[in-house]
């Protein structure tokens, strides 16, 4: 996920878009997948994908080992773990922004 995602995840934090957990939008409310894009009508997932750069190799929860869940943080997909840290987590926009990995592709 590139920097342009976490710019744009802050920037819903500030614009206080509602958000919601697990699905990407519901009138005017959205997930942090939803925020960037995804769901919505017209929506192309593949061009979101290549647009913010999510990398297809698995990736692990921050919050791996930690006493919340631990057997559900299991690595994922960038974007599969967006919606982790939206839904299971409950992270705000901008703790998405902020406490997601680096990506692994460089
Ligand atoms: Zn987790």
């Amino acid at each position: 996920m590139n920097q342009e995602a976490r710019d744009r995840l802050v920037e819903a934090e500030l614009q206080g878009v509602e958000q919601i957990r697990g699905t990407f939008a519901i009138r005017e409310g959205r997930c942090a997948l939803g925020v960037l894009g995804f769901g919505l009508e017209g929506s192309d997932p593949l061009a979101l994908l290549s647009k913010y750069e999510f990398s297809e190799k698995v990736v692990a929860c921050p919050f791996v080992g930690t006493n919340l869940e631990m057997n559900i943080c299991y690595p994922r997909s960038e974007a599969m773990l967006v919606a982790h840290l939206n839904d299971t987590h409950k992270l705000s926009f901008l703790d998405i922004a902020r406490k997601f990995p680096e990506s692994i592709d460089g």
